[in-house]
């Protein structure tokens, strides 16, 4: 992780048992570049975390969504709005915030808003809205930096082979109604390096600025 972050105050990690860590960072811009990017994903796996606040313990922290930027396509002219967009997020999860980018320059090809996801129900892959004269539309999402997930089922997290769906129809021909076209398409980014160069070693965690703890969820083997 911290060779993704690459905070430039370093940080720590703490490994809490139980699949839980906690971040610990030296400077708060170190800590908001990590956030604003939503979600983050370790090998493959996507990363729940949450802020910590002061005197929150880690340990008792339900972690259970995550922020991730939706790009809403086929959004009719006349919906464009912000209470529009707000809608579709609360539709998907809970809305967080509309990208600035929304409301400057012409029409765009998509509109993107950040959702608090909740993990353990399957991805949102469309929604209906109705237009004046009454007839029914689709507007369709597509998640930035999605983890693995299932094309049966729609849940973060497992494959269509360890899909529970898939192993309680043995005999069944397999519907998948979730697909690669759910992620939105992506810069391509260059590898990173070891993170080492940005790790603190000391264990002295009390001169930090804040804590962030997280949990990588499991994939099976
Ligand atoms: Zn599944």
């Amino acid at each position: 992780m911290a060779s993704l972050w690459r905070p430039r105050e370093g940080m720590e990690i703490i490994d809490l048992g139980g699949q839980k860590y906690s971040f610990v960072f030296y400077h708060v811009l170190d800590i908001q570049k990590v956030l604003d990017v939503g979600s983050w994903t370790f090998e493959q796996s996507l990363l729940i975390y949450h802020y910590l606040k002061k005197r929150e313990d880690p340990q008792s922290v339900k972690l259970n969504t995550s922020d991730i930027w939706v790009l809403i396509y086929d959004l009719p002219t006349g919906f464009i709005s912000k209470s529009v967009l707000k809608n579709n997020g609360d539709y998907i999860g809970e809305f967080v915030k509309s990208d600035p980018g929304n409301v400057t320059g012409g029409r765009k090809l998509y509109y993107r808003i950040r959702v608090r996801m909740d993990v353990d129900k399957p991805i949102t892959r469309r929604m209906k809205l109705k237009r004046d004269g009454g007839e029914w539309t689709w507007v369709n999402f597509k998640y930035e930096r999605l983890s693995s997930f299932c094309f049966v089922c729609g849940l973060l997290g497992h494959q269509e082979r360890d899909c529970a769906i898939v192993y309680a129809n043995p005999d069944k021909e397999i519907t998948r109604a979730y697909g690669v076209w759910l992620r939105a398409p992506t810069k391509n980014s260059k590898n990173m390096n070891l993170g080492a160069k940005w790790l603190r070693i000391s264990g002295d965690s009390s001169k930090a600025w804040e804590e962030g703890v997280s949990n990588v969820r499991d994939e099976p083997p």
